[in-house]
């Protein structure tokens, strides 16, 4: 008789704890996958805009200083580390990035994005962007005489004077 006692009471005892591991073992797993879930909604959110350089593949918010932008009439934005790659993807021969709505260029000076079609870029100057040579935007053109000056600029151009020549040019 107190045999079978001991026998009920260690049956109970081992019940009880695999029980209480089970229950463990479902929080844990409950907590891995809300965490998982999270890490998911926050990969949703880097897809919805894309800020790697769409020419080299850089990341564009680590050159603040250089970076640029342009957005699609279908309202896409694009980003690009600097001026020189915006240049190079929108004046490739087979190109996607024709019909610009909007494209952005940041002013040396302010460090402030202007509108691309509108600044004076000044090529050959010693101020590299982080592809190397590159074309220094300015709001102003006597900003940008005040830059070569500065910065041994070799000249000044405006938007539609940039073409595949002047992008040649840079990467000598
Ligand atoms: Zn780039």
């Amino acid at each position: 008789m107190k045999n079978h006692f001991v026998f009920v009471l260690i049956l109970g005892l081992v019940l009880f704890l695999s029980s209480s591991c089970q229950n463990k073992e479902e929080g844990q797993h409950a907590h891995e996958m809300q965490h998982a879930e999270g890490q998911h909604a926050h990969e949703a959110e880097e897809t919805s805009q894309n800020y790697d350089c769409g020419n080299c593949g850089m990341p564009s918010q680590e050159y603040p200083q250089f970076h640029s932008k342009i957005k699609t009439e279908a309202g896409k934005e694009v980003w690009f580390c600097s001026t020189k790659c915006m240049f190079i993807a929108t004046l490739k021969p087979k190109s996607i990035l024709k019909n610009l709505a909007e494209s952005q260029v940041m002013d040396y000076y302010d460090s402030k994005f202007i509108s691309a079609k509108e600044a004076f870029y000044v090529t050959g100057s010693d101020v590299p962007g982080p592809m190397g040579a590159d074309l220094i935007p300015h709001k102003s053109k006597e900003a940008a005489e005040e830059f070569m000056k500065e910065h041994k600029g070799k000249e000044i151009l405006s938007f539609d004077e940039i073409n595949m020549q002047v992008m040649k040019g840079l990467m000598k």
